[in-house]
């Protein structure tokens, strides 16, 4: 990194052939600790002070801001603990220290809860930012897309992680209510049982995600979510039309299951890219409502139960528009995502009561089929 080893054809005394050796500065910063931002203060500094030196940036490790200038280290962060200009003042040194000795006593250590040393010093940096930010009268940004949360123990993001618990927790008491209640003759109930399934199994990563961010965490959490939203259109499909057309509906679930198959190979193998997953999983959303909807209207009069169903995928919809309200967490606990899937408790609850409802319908209407005949 530093002091160039002399190695290069272009290090001898006369090798820079008369011309005037230009000054190029190279700064190694830390991104996960949110220290581009810094860079670019100091990069436009530079430029504008003096436009004929290169200035130019590389990612470091964690904690890292260093300064080279023609290959030589004029000033290590990691060495120094601050910044190199007066602003910085005492408090964000001495937090500075601490995250550095404990990057000293080895990188391997965790504490109690599980987090690395790197976590703690992401952790650590990232508060630290926000507090400059703070201090400074700016908006407090956003962390790899995510706002600053306070971490409760072993949980990263406390609010999300228990109301998807909650979440999980209410699709379990309706699928026992529903399997109590429901005899497995009606004809929607190895849909609507195979619905719970797979909503459990969603909030179940849904709880380890907001537990633990990481790349499989996430991918989990997203592919999960994406399953469920197309077992909706599924369910959907199968009261509205496929009672009377199993051919029909075999086609569907099979369009389903490709789909699926591709959107996640695209996501896992291609790029993880999060406006076409929003962009799929909302088409899909929006299509479900607008067809329950449609079916609901047409159905209200005959069928009392259907407001359940109305109702349910009427503030889902409403809950959704939630996310668009990207506010920072209150007291660093309770953001907008952590908002919506709270309200989405209730709606479990009675969307599965629809189903309970519509299921027992249903087998009586059939029973009743037979008596005729
Ligand atoms: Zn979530």
């Amino acid at each position: 990194m530093s002091g160039g080893a002399g190695d290069g054809n272009g290090d001898g005394n006369g090798a820079e052939s008369g011309a005037e050796r230009r000054v190029r500065i190279v700064v190694e910063y830390c991104e996960p600790c949110g220290f581009e931002a810094t860079y670019q203060e100091l990069a436009s500094a530079v430029r504008d002070e003096y436009p004929d030196i290169e200035i130019e940036s590389r990612l470091g490790g964690t904690g890292a801001f260093e300064i080279e200038i023609n290959g030589q280290l004029v000033f290590s962060k990691l060495e120094n603990g601050g910044f190199p200009y007066e602003k910085d003042g005492p408090e964000p040194q001495r937090l500075h220290r601490q995250v550095l000795q404990r990057q000293r006593v080895g990188a391997a250590a965790e504490t109690p809860t599980g987090w690395t040393c790197r976590d703690e010093c992401k952790y650590e940096c990232m508060w630290l930012t926000v507090r400059l930010y703070q201090q400074g009268g700016h908006r407090v940004p956003q962390f790899h897309g995510k706002w600053p949360f306070s971490r409760f123990l072993f949980f990263q993001e406390p609010a999300s992680a228990f109301a998807s618990f909650l979440n999980g927790l209410a699709s379990l008491v309706m699928l026992l209510r529903y399997r109590a209640a429901v005899p497995p003759a009606a004809p929607t109930y190895p849909t609507c049982v195979a619905f719970a399934w797979v909503s459990l199994n969603a909030w179940f990563w849904s709880t380890v995600f907001h537990t633990r961010d990481t790349a499989l965490t996430e991918k989990l959490d997203y592919f999960c979510a994406s399953a469920v939203v197309l077992h909706s259109v599924y369910l959907c499909c199968v009261r509205t039309l496929g009672l009377q057309r199993p051919a029909l509906i075999s086609i569907f679930r099979a369009f389903l299951l490709l789909f699926l198959a591709g959107h996640i190979s695209y996501l896992s193998l291609v790029r993880f890219d999060y406006g076409y997953n929003l962009v799929a999983n909302a088409a899909a959303g929006m299509l479900t409502v607008a067809w329950w909807l449609r079916w609901c209207l047409r159905q209200g009069r005959r069928l009392p139960h259907v407001w359940k169903c109305a109702a349910a995928v009427l503030l889902l919809q409403a809950l959704a528009l939630l996310e668009l309200l990207d506010f920072p967490p209150l007291l660093w606990v309770l953001d907008a995502h952590a908002l919506w899937h709270i309200g989405t408790i209730p709606l479990n609850v009675l969307f599965y009561s629809f189903l309970m409802d519509d299921s027992l319908y249903l087998l009586k209407a059939n029973s009743d089929l037979f008596k005729v005949d």
